[in-house]
Formats: structure tokens, C-alpha cells, sequence
């Protein structure tokens, strides 16, 4: 761990191990790590004696390969307690991001923060933060380590799930020295990585084979502004009768073009039309989302915005236009 962080950790791992009850959260919509960081932290404080609850802001519903996780200490974001002693929130850049659980995050009697984002400004009463940590696992596994609490094999798993999405299978520029450390005590500890092999890249619905390829179909080059962009609409998942939760990924799709150093795809949502960004190395679409309202890493980023798809993408062209 960085040295600056140590007494923050010191604090963290006093506590947590002071109290005998612990509510866990991670940003709304999880993704691999923010729910994998949650659930492995989770169970490692429960099998340490812990009372320990897991939820997320609304909507409570997940992507099918989280299947793999064990939910015994996942509960609906209503049950989840309105003023817990000490709340445990993974992956959330800011407050807004914990969604309807924001409140009692608000409420907690001490709320800790574990995240990654460069932009957290750390709104916690104790801060984890370190955006130079692959993913908040690395850290998460840390303070585990600290507190010499148990990670057992399903821990392990959703731990190595979370550092194996955010760094997109190790290959993305996050991807330090220390996150294979991380992952090798990982394995060691009894996680396999073939099944998130299987559970995460390799299961998807029949159908989601002709959403990717009506989003690869629709998608656009401008050269001159080094972008490639797509749309997934409304209508793709209902003909092809695929669950929207199951469209995440889509992104990956589209920034394979080597022609580009942007892509971006646009989700028709009920909020507004959400875009998903990503770099490969000079733009930074965090700065672009954060001016959007959104946020994330400089290479990684995301924001939703009012109006349609078509609006969206000029917004976003011009941002690009004027750098
Ligand atoms: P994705 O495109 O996979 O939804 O998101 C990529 C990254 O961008 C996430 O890991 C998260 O850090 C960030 N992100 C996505 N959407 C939002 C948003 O609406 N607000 C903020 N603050 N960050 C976002
Ligand atoms: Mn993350």
C-alpha cells in the first residue's frame, strides 16, 4: 500500500474490527469489481465473526455472470439498514454514485470509503483511496490482509473477478506489478480463474449475438476526430429478446477499431441516453465525462445525459472538435 495511506488504513482496520456489525454497498449498476469487491470483503468480515450485509442502490438486479458469487449476504437496497454503525462502500467515485443507498451512506455512524477513482475527493469519514490501484479490489484485499481476516475460495473469487473485469484480463495500462501479486495470492487462496473465464466473457444469451452485431453494424468512423461510435437501442435487446441488464460489454466491440483512440457507445435508458467511453491512449474520456456530469478513469469513463442518442454524439464530437 501506498505509505501516505497507511494510517487511513490503521483507522479503517481498528474499527472494523471494533464492530461487530458491518454494512457493505458498492456504486448502483454494479460491475465486476464493485460488486466482487463488495461480496469478497463481505464474506471475509463474516467469516471473521462479523454480522455483514451486502446491497446496492436501485434497480436491484444483476448481470447473469455475478451468478458465480455466493448472494447468502446480499439483501434488496430496502432491507439494507438505514443508519448502520459502520458502512463499507466500494468502487463509488462520489456519493451520488451509491444511488437510493447515498442516504444512509449519509447516516452511517462511520462510513468508509475504498475506491480508485482518481476524482474521488473522499467523502467518507475514512478514506481508502488510490487511483493508482488497478481496481478497488487491490485495495479491499489490503485492508483484508491487514486485519488477517479469513478469504476463503469464494471470496478469493469475487476478488480476482473484480481485478480481472477492471483491468479488462489484465491487458489494460492499470494493470501493475501489484495486481498480479493481488491475483497470484488470489489463486493462491483457492479462486479459479477459468470460471470467470466462463462466467464473465463466455455467457451471454443466444440472442445478444445479434445485438453485438446490429451495434457493430450501426457504428460510425470519424477519423478526423480519432472516434468511433455506436448506439444500442431499445429495439435491438427486445427483437433479439435480450434483458437489458445483459448488454454491458458492448463497449468492447466497438473499440477494437485501430483507427480510433476514442470509442464511444450510447445506450437508450429510461434516465436518458447513457455513454459508455474508452481510450486507448491520448484522450482522457474521464475529463469528457466529468464535463458531461459523469466520471470515471481516463481511460475508462461514462456519463448519462438527456436527449437522444444523435444529440448526444454531436455534444460529445464537438467536446472533441475543441481539444
Ligand atoms: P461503463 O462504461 O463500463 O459503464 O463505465 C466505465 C467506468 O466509467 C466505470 O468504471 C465508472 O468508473 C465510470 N462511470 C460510468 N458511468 C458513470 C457515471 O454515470 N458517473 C460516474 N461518476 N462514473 C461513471
Ligand atoms: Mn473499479
Amino acid at each position: 500500500m501506498s505509505p501516505d495511506l497507511a494510517p487511513a488504513f490503521e483507522r479503517a482496520a481498528d474499527l472494523l474490527r471494533r464492530t461487530d456489525t458491518i454494512a457493505v454497498s458498492c456504486h448502483i449498476k454494479p460491475d465486476g469489481d464493485a460488486l466482487g469487491s463488495a461480496i469478497g470483503f463481505a464474506r471475509a468480515a463474516a467469516a471473521a465473526g462479523k454480522e455483514v450485509v451486502v446491497s446496492f442502490g436501485e434497480p436491484y438486479e444483476l448481470p447473469r455472470y455475478f451468478s458465480m458469487l455466493p448472494m447468502d449476504l446480499v439483501i434488496p437496497p430496502g432491507e439494507f439498514p438505514a443508519r448502520p454503525e459502520v458502512m463499507v462502500v466500494f468502487d463509488a467515485g462520489d456519493l451520488a454514485r451509491l444511488g437510493s443507498l447515498a442516504e444512509n451512506a449519509s447516516a452511517a455512524g462511520t462510513l468508509i470509503v475504498i475506491d480508485h477513482h482518481v476524482t474521488n475527493q473522499g467523502f467518507g469519514d475514512i478514506n481508502l483511496i488510490d487511483g493508482s490501484a488497478a481496481a478497488s479490489a487491490i485495495l479491499a484485499h489490503e485492508l483484508l490482509e491487514l486485519l488477517d481476516w479469513p478469504i476463503d475460495e469464494q471470496a478469493a473469487l469475487g476478488l480476482l473477478l473484480a481485478l480481472v473485469t477492471d483491468t479488462g484480463r489484465f491487458q489494460y495500462s492499470n494493470t501493475s506489478a501489484r495486481a498480479f501479486y493481488v491475483a497470484a495470492a488470489l489463486v493462491d487462496a483457492g479462486a479459479h480463474p477459468e470460471q470467470i473465464g466462463q462466467m464473465v466473457y463466455e455467457n451471454a444469451p443466444f440472442g445478444f449475438l445479434a445485438v453485438a452485431g446490429a451495434v457493430q453494424q450501426r457504428a460510425q468512423l470519424e477519423e478526423e476526430l480519432s472516434l468511433v461510435w455506436s448506439e444500442l437501442r431499445v429495439d435491438d435487446l427486445t427483437d433479439a429478446g435480450v434483458d437489458p441488464v445483459e448488454s454491458e460489454g458492448l463497449i468492447d466491440y466497438i473499440r477494437i477499431a485501430r483507427e480510433a483512440d476514442v470509442a464511444v457507445l450510447l445506450t437508450e435508458t429510461a434516465e436518458g441516453t447513457k455513454a459508455s467511453l474508452r481510450s486507448r491512449a491520448t484522450i482522457d474520456v474521464g475529463t469528457l465525462a466529468a464535463s458531461f456530469g459523469g466520471g470515471g478513469h481516463a481511460r475508462a469513463a461514462g456519463f448519462t445525459a438527456e436527449g437522444p442518442a444523435a444529440e448526444v454524439i454531436e455534444d460529445v464530437k464537438e467536446y472533441l472538435r475543441e481539444l
